[in-house]
């Protein structure tokens, strides 16, 4: 059984994130959706309100399961029992960080590989944080994210 983690910050999930998960899900066993705990990074949604969306956005892929995690990734790789972990590729902006992400994880658990799926070249343009600043203005967000998300990111922007 081949299972992979898919591992990110989600905050939030885009359609680009989406598209990572079915075509994961399509070719993996099972997919652990991993969303980050990062204490270094001050998120606009909670741990847990990224992992509801994801959650609400995954719920027809019942390979798909979505958890939180902190510290290390190979950890939580480890945890599952995963074989391999998927990250996206958008631009050759994203190369250098991912490669040498990769690369250290290769090396602190040398039985983990990373799989990279290219973008889908509708979402090759998107990511949270571009979603996050188009809200804060007031901007149609409805082709980025799912109709859920986008709730979620009115009811945050409004809250403050
Ligand atoms: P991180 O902080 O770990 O980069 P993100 O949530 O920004 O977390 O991204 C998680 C993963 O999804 C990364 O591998 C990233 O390259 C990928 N990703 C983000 N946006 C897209 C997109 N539009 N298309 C394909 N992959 C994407």
């Amino acid at each position: 059984m081949a299972v992979a983690v898919y591992p990110g910050s989600f905050d939030p999930v885009t359609l680009g994130h989406s598209d990572i998960i079915k075509r994961s899900s399509q070719i993996m066993d099972r997919v652990v959706v991993g969303v980050l705990n990062n204490n270094s990074k001050t998120p606009l949604f909670s741990v847990e309100e990224r992992v509801n969306m994801l959650l609400e956005i995954t719920k027809d892929y019942p390979n798909v399961e979505v958890c939180s995690f902190s510290g290390l990734l190979v950890d939580f790789v480890r945890l599952y029992h995963a074989d391999v972990i998927i990250r996206g590729l958008r631009a050759v902006t994203d190369f250098e960080y991912e490669l040498q992400l990769a690369q250290t994880n290769r090396v602190i658990a040398p039985e983990v590989d990373t799989i990279f799926l290219t973008t889908n070249l509708k979402y090759s343009y998107l990511s949270s944080s571009i979603v996050k600043e188009i809200a804060m203005y007031g901007g149609d967000i409805s082709a980025f994210v799912h109709p859920f998300v986008a709730g979620q990111i009115r009811r945050k922007l409004a809250e403050r």
